[in-house]
Protein backbone atom coordinates (compact mmCIF):
# COMPACT_ATOMS: atom_id res chain seq x y z
CA UNK A 1 0.00 0.00 0.00
CA UNK A 2 2.98 2.48 1.32
CA UNK A 3 5.02 3.27 -2.01
CA UNK A 4 8.53 3.84 -0.07
CA UNK A 5 10.16 1.75 2.69
CA UNK A 6 11.47 3.40 5.21
CA UNK A 7 15.26 2.59 7.40
CA UNK A 8 15.46 5.00 10.23
CA UNK A 9 17.93 5.10 12.77
CA UNK A 10 17.27 6.75 16.53
CA UNK A 11 20.54 7.60 18.01
CA UNK A 12 19.01 8.66 21.12
CA UNK A 13 21.20 9.87 23.39
CA UNK A 14 24.12 8.84 21.72
CA UNK A 15 27.13 10.26 19.70
CA UNK A 16 29.41 13.16 19.96
CA UNK A 17 30.49 15.59 17.38
CA UNK A 18 33.26 13.60 15.71
CA UNK A 19 31.46 10.35 15.90
CA UNK A 20 28.38 12.08 13.50
CA UNK A 21 30.62 13.32 10.65
CA UNK A 22 32.64 9.43 10.57
CA UNK A 23 29.57 8.20 10.28
CA UNK A 24 27.73 10.56 8.13
CA UNK A 25 30.63 10.15 6.06
CA UNK A 26 30.59 6.80 6.12
CA UNK A 27 26.65 6.30 5.31
CA UNK A 28 27.09 8.88 2.63
CA UNK A 29 29.46 6.75 0.66
CA UNK A 30 27.68 3.82 0.88
CA UNK A 31 24.21 5.35 0.10
CA UNK A 32 25.87 6.81 -2.77
CA UNK A 33 27.32 3.10 -4.17
CA UNK A 34 24.28 1.68 -3.49
CA UNK A 35 21.21 4.05 -5.16
CA UNK A 36 24.33 5.20 -8.02
CA UNK A 37 22.91 2.51 -10.59
CA UNK A 38 19.28 3.06 -9.14
CA UNK A 39 17.93 6.24 -9.10
CA UNK A 40 14.21 5.14 -8.99
CA UNK A 41 14.71 3.41 -5.48
CA UNK A 42 12.15 3.76 -3.12
CA UNK A 43 13.57 3.29 0.05
CA UNK A 44 14.09 6.45 2.12
CA UNK A 45 17.00 6.34 4.61
CA UNK A 46 16.92 8.52 7.91
CA UNK A 47 18.74 9.43 10.84
CA UNK A 48 17.22 10.70 14.38
CA UNK A 49 20.43 12.47 16.01
CA UNK A 50 20.15 14.42 19.41
CA UNK A 51 18.78 17.71 18.10
CA UNK A 52 22.08 19.64 18.95
CA UNK A 53 23.61 17.62 15.37
CA UNK A 54 20.68 18.51 13.03
CA UNK A 55 22.45 21.51 11.87
CA UNK A 56 25.77 20.00 11.07
CA UNK A 57 23.65 17.10 9.50
CA UNK A 58 21.52 19.02 7.53
CA UNK A 59 24.28 20.29 5.41
CA UNK A 60 26.63 16.39 5.54
CA UNK A 61 23.92 14.41 4.79
CA UNK A 62 22.31 12.87 1.86
CA UNK A 63 19.62 10.97 3.74
CA UNK A 64 16.68 12.50 5.90
CA UNK A 65 16.96 13.63 8.96
CA UNK A 66 14.77 12.97 11.81
CA UNK A 67 13.96 15.11 15.28
CA UNK A 68 13.51 12.97 17.98
CA UNK A 69 11.82 15.59 19.66
CA UNK A 70 9.53 18.80 19.63
CA UNK A 71 8.18 20.74 22.16
CA UNK A 72 4.34 20.43 22.71
CA UNK A 73 4.12 24.54 22.83
CA UNK A 74 4.82 26.79 20.11
CA UNK A 75 7.31 29.03 21.18
CA UNK A 76 7.93 31.30 24.41
CA UNK A 77 9.08 30.64 28.20
CA UNK A 78 9.92 26.53 28.01
CA UNK A 79 13.50 27.14 29.21
CA UNK A 80 15.18 24.11 27.47
CA UNK A 81 12.82 22.79 25.18
CA UNK A 82 13.32 22.87 20.87
CA UNK A 83 9.92 23.90 19.18
CA UNK A 84 8.69 22.39 16.30
CA UNK A 85 9.70 25.59 13.55
CA UNK A 86 13.22 25.45 14.86
CA UNK A 87 13.44 21.73 14.19
CA UNK A 88 12.06 22.14 10.58
CA UNK A 89 14.84 24.34 9.69
CA UNK A 90 16.59 21.26 9.56
CA UNK A 91 14.50 18.34 9.63
CA UNK A 92 12.04 16.62 7.77
CA UNK A 93 10.73 13.97 9.99
CA UNK A 94 9.79 14.06 13.59
CA UNK A 95 9.33 10.65 16.08
CA UNK A 96 6.12 11.62 18.64
CA UNK A 97 5.32 9.35 21.32
CA UNK A 98 8.49 7.33 21.03
CA UNK A 99 8.16 5.19 24.39
CA UNK A 100 10.82 6.73 26.02
CA UNK A 101 9.06 9.67 26.29
CA UNK A 102 6.11 8.61 27.43
CA UNK A 103 7.47 6.62 30.18
CA UNK A 104 10.70 8.82 31.48
CA UNK A 105 8.80 12.13 30.57
CA UNK A 106 4.59 11.56 31.04
CA UNK A 107 3.89 12.62 27.96
CA UNK A 108 0.48 12.18 27.71
CA UNK A 109 -1.80 11.68 25.04
CA UNK A 110 -2.72 15.15 25.33
CA UNK A 111 0.74 16.45 24.41
CA UNK A 112 0.92 13.81 22.14
CA UNK A 113 -1.63 15.33 20.10
CA UNK A 114 -0.50 19.05 20.82
CA UNK A 115 2.57 17.61 19.44
CA UNK A 116 1.67 16.50 16.23
CA UNK A 117 -0.40 19.50 15.24
CA UNK A 118 2.75 21.67 15.86
CA UNK A 119 4.62 19.30 13.77
CA UNK A 120 1.84 19.40 10.74
CA UNK A 121 1.92 23.34 11.60
CA UNK A 122 5.71 23.67 10.47
CA UNK A 123 5.20 21.05 7.63
CA UNK A 124 7.12 18.45 9.74
CA UNK A 125 6.06 14.91 8.94
CA UNK A 126 5.04 12.83 12.30
CA UNK A 127 6.49 9.45 12.92
CA UNK A 128 4.13 8.66 15.45
CA UNK A 129 5.36 5.43 18.15
CA UNK A 130 2.70 3.02 19.42
CA UNK A 131 2.94 -0.30 21.56
CA UNK A 132 1.67 -2.38 24.49
CA UNK A 133 3.94 -3.13 27.58
CA UNK A 134 4.91 -6.37 28.49
CA UNK A 135 1.84 -6.55 30.71
CA UNK A 136 -0.32 -6.04 28.06
CA UNK A 137 1.70 -8.54 26.06
CA UNK A 138 1.31 -11.03 28.57
CA UNK A 139 -2.45 -10.55 29.29
CA UNK A 140 -3.31 -10.40 25.77
CA UNK A 141 -4.75 -7.25 25.60
CA UNK A 142 -2.74 -5.69 23.49
CA UNK A 143 -4.95 -5.14 20.46
CA UNK A 144 -7.25 -2.89 22.58
CA UNK A 145 -4.03 -1.41 24.44
CA UNK A 146 -2.84 -0.16 20.65
CA UNK A 147 -6.85 1.12 19.14
CA UNK A 148 -6.60 3.14 22.33
CA UNK A 149 -3.06 4.89 21.64
CA UNK A 150 -3.98 5.31 17.91
CA UNK A 151 -7.66 6.37 18.66
CA UNK A 152 -6.60 9.04 21.69
CA UNK A 153 -4.22 10.48 19.72
CA UNK A 154 -4.40 9.91 15.68
CA UNK A 155 -7.86 10.28 15.13
CA UNK A 156 -8.59 13.80 17.28
CA UNK A 157 -5.87 15.13 14.78
CA UNK A 158 -7.46 13.63 11.76
CA UNK A 159 -11.28 14.32 12.27
CA UNK A 160 -9.94 17.88 12.35
CA UNK A 161 -10.57 19.46 8.37
CA UNK A 162 -7.38 20.91 9.08
CA UNK A 163 -5.57 18.10 8.78
CA UNK A 164 -6.93 16.34 6.03
CA UNK A 165 -4.92 13.89 4.07
CA UNK A 166 -1.79 15.07 6.06
CA UNK A 167 1.36 12.68 5.43
CA UNK A 168 1.99 10.60 8.44
CA UNK A 169 4.34 7.70 9.41
CA UNK A 170 3.27 5.45 12.37
CA UNK A 171 5.72 2.61 14.05
CA UNK A 172 4.42 -0.36 15.93
CA UNK A 173 7.31 -0.26 18.58
CA UNK A 174 6.38 -2.98 21.34
CA UNK A 175 7.39 -1.51 24.51
CA UNK A 176 8.89 -5.54 25.43
CA UNK A 177 10.73 -5.39 22.47
CA UNK A 178 13.10 -2.00 22.48
CA UNK A 179 16.65 -2.10 23.08
CA UNK A 180 16.13 -5.80 24.66
CA UNK A 181 17.21 -7.72 22.15
CA UNK A 182 14.06 -9.73 21.93
CA UNK A 183 12.17 -8.64 18.62
CA UNK A 184 8.69 -9.66 18.35
CA UNK A 185 8.40 -12.61 15.84
CA UNK A 186 7.42 -11.94 12.16
CA UNK A 187 4.23 -13.28 13.13
CA UNK A 188 3.39 -11.11 16.33
CA UNK A 189 4.43 -8.16 13.59
CA UNK A 190 1.79 -9.22 11.17
CA UNK A 191 -0.90 -9.41 13.47
CA UNK A 192 -0.46 -5.81 14.80
CA UNK A 193 0.28 -4.56 11.78
CA UNK A 194 -2.80 -6.17 9.54
CA UNK A 195 -5.16 -4.57 12.52
CA UNK A 196 -3.76 -1.60 12.24
CA UNK A 197 -3.79 -1.34 8.60
CA UNK A 198 -7.25 -2.16 8.81
CA UNK A 199 -8.35 0.14 11.88
CA UNK A 200 -6.74 3.24 10.23
CA UNK A 201 -8.74 2.25 6.62
CA UNK A 202 -12.40 1.69 8.60
CA UNK A 203 -12.00 4.66 10.88
CA UNK A 204 -10.58 7.08 10.03
CA UNK A 205 -11.63 9.21 6.30
CA UNK A 206 -9.19 11.77 6.30
CA UNK A 207 -6.66 9.49 6.05
CA UNK A 208 -3.98 7.64 3.24
CA UNK A 209 -4.66 4.43 2.29
CA UNK A 210 -0.80 4.86 2.12
CA UNK A 211 0.28 5.32 5.80
CA UNK A 212 3.40 3.80 6.51
CA UNK A 213 3.30 1.35 9.09
CA UNK A 214 7.15 0.71 10.62
CA UNK A 215 8.43 -1.78 13.28
CA UNK A 216 10.72 -0.73 15.44
CA UNK A 217 12.59 -2.93 18.77
CA UNK A 218 15.64 -4.88 18.43
CA UNK A 219 15.64 -4.99 14.88
CA UNK A 220 19.12 -6.11 13.49
CA UNK A 221 20.74 -7.20 10.09
CA UNK A 222 19.50 -10.60 11.43
CA UNK A 223 15.80 -10.34 11.68
CA UNK A 224 15.71 -7.33 9.02
CA UNK A 225 14.79 -9.15 6.16
CA UNK A 226 11.73 -11.61 7.70
CA UNK A 227 10.51 -8.28 9.29
CA UNK A 228 10.37 -6.10 6.04
CA UNK A 229 8.89 -9.53 3.90
CA UNK A 230 5.53 -8.91 6.29
CA UNK A 231 2.88 -7.75 4.21
CA UNK A 232 2.28 -4.23 6.27
CA UNK A 233 5.59 -3.79 7.02
CA UNK A 234 6.88 -0.82 5.37
CA UNK A 235 10.00 -0.08 7.15
CA UNK A 236 12.03 -0.26 10.09
CA UNK A 237 12.64 1.87 12.92
CA UNK A 238 16.08 0.68 14.17
CA UNK A 239 17.83 1.75 18.01
CA UNK A 240 20.59 0.33 19.15
CA UNK A 241 22.04 -1.39 15.35
CA UNK A 242 21.99 2.28 13.97
CA UNK A 243 24.88 3.46 16.20
CA UNK A 244 26.86 1.32 13.73
CA UNK A 245 27.45 2.70 10.76
CA UNK A 246 28.11 -1.09 8.90
CA UNK A 247 25.49 -2.70 10.73
CA UNK A 248 23.07 0.44 9.29
CA UNK A 249 24.13 0.09 6.16
CA UNK A 250 23.90 -3.67 6.16
CA UNK A 251 20.14 -3.21 7.26
CA UNK A 252 19.94 -0.74 4.18
CA UNK A 253 21.06 -2.82 1.69
CA UNK A 254 18.77 -5.66 3.06
CA UNK A 255 15.74 -3.23 2.09
CA UNK A 256 17.40 -2.50 -1.29
CA UNK A 257 17.85 -6.18 -1.75
CA UNK A 258 13.86 -6.63 -1.39
CA UNK A 259 12.51 -4.19 -3.32
C1 LIG B 1 13.84 2.54 19.32
O1 LIG B 1 14.32 3.13 20.26
O2 LIG B 1 13.00 3.12 18.62
C2 LIG B 1 14.25 1.17 19.04
C3 LIG B 1 13.56 0.49 18.18
O3 LIG B 1 15.36 0.71 19.73
P1 LIG B 1 16.09 -0.71 19.52
O4 LIG B 1 16.23 -0.96 18.06
O5 LIG B 1 17.42 -0.54 20.20
O6 LIG B 1 15.24 -1.73 20.19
Amino acid sequence: MSENIYVIGNWKMNKHLNEVTDFCDKLNISLHDMFALDNSSNIEVGIAPAAIHLPQMSSASTFSLVAQNIAAEENGAYTGEISASMVAEYSRYVLVGHSERRMYFDETNEILVKKLMLAYKYNLIPIFCFGENLENREKGDYLYIIKQQLEKVIWPVFSSSDFLNQNLIIAYEPVWAIGTGKNASPEQISEVHDYVRDLLINNIENIKDSVPILYGGSCNSQNAKSILEQKNVNGLLIGGASLDVNHFTKIVQIAHGLY
